[in-house]
């Protein structure tokens, strides 16, 4: 098996928070449909911890996936949900939602997450927006190493989140030393993440901050991992739409990526979340700068 290792970047997210930005990563932008992957902590929670004012999504579904701590979402849809290790959150933002996301008043000591998003079909991409929330993911067992499924099948594990196109997302943990054969679909591409302790593909140790791209045609993992270690992997056909990225919004054209911009900043279109947070205003757009990534 090829393993192809691209270090990530540091991404500063505002007020001093450092993120490990995954994906996009260099020459490869999408695994699968999964078009951005931030990995935070584990941090303290100091003050009053994480504070993201509502900001605007288009083109995606949000997946909000933590290790530790809790995150209190809000959206212009009115939902307003804490989600907690082992839950999900999964926005679909269709052709327009506004959230924010921040620690609850009362919140746990530390914070280890990850967020990720999938990019919309276009038969998805224009639909309504809708918010869900999953208390418990279905979990699968290969030896010592137990599969958290949140998005897709792996094993005996389904998820009950509604995916738009075929895609995987699951996060392993090790109850104890193991090594252990994790079947892939081959007409997948997948991503692999560390995201605590030590873990190794075949006999390439796996170091935090690095995405692991797995090609094509591969139809097993031999995953190794050291009780405690926890470890991500991302999957999915190979996305048939070149998209733009910009800011939080994934689209097809300069024009719809323009008119996003501006009606987010008209107060249309997007709605308005509850709570004291300001807004995040865009960022300046050149069009110019947009490229279409397949
Ligand atoms: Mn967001």
């Amino acid at each position: 098996m090829t393993i192809l290792a691209i270090p990530g970047r540091k991404a500063d997210l505002g007020e001093g928070t450092a993120v490990r930005r995954l994906l996009p990563t260099r020459g490869k932008r999408l695994v699968g449909p999964w078009c951005f992957l931030d990995h935070y902590g584990p941090n303290e929670v100091e003050g009053r911890g994480m504070a993201l004012g509502q900001h605007p999504h288009i083109g995606l579904q949000t997946v909000s996936w933590l290790l530790e701590g809790d995150i209190l979402h809000r959206d212009s849809l009115g939902s307003e949900q804490i989600i907690r290790p082992g839950q999900l959150n999964l926005m679909t933002s269709g052709r327009g939602i506004a959230h924010s996301e921040e620690s609850p008043s009362s919140h746990g000591p530390r914070l280890h997450g990850v967020q990720l998003w999938v990019a919309l079909p276009e038969a998805a991409r224009n639909e309504d927006p809708t918010f869900e929330h999953f208390g418990h993911m279905p979990e699968t067992g290969f030896g010592g190493l137990k599969a958290t499924v949140f998005m897709g099948e792996l094993g005996e594990a389904a998820s009950p989140a509604w995916t738009r196109s075929p895609m995987l997302g699951a996060e392993f943990s090790a109850l104890r030393d193991g090594r252990e054969d994790i079947p892939l679909r081959p007409g997948f591409e997948h991503a692999v993440a560390l995201l605590s302790g030590r873990a190794a593909i075949g006999d390439q140790p796996l170091e935090i901050g690095i995405t692991y791209l797995v090609p094509l045609g591969e139809e097993v993992l031999s995953l190794a991992m050291e009780q405690g270690a926890r470890v991500l992997l991302l999957g999915g056909e190979p996305f048939p739409e070149p998209i733009l990225m910009w800011w939080n919004f994934v689209c097809r054209t300069p024009e719809e990526m323009m008119a996003a911009r501006t009606d987010w900043a008209a107060g249309r279109r997007f709605g308005s979340v509850e709570g004291t947070l300001p807004s995040v205003p865009a960022p300046i757009l050149d069009p110019s700068t947009l490229r279409l990534r397949g």
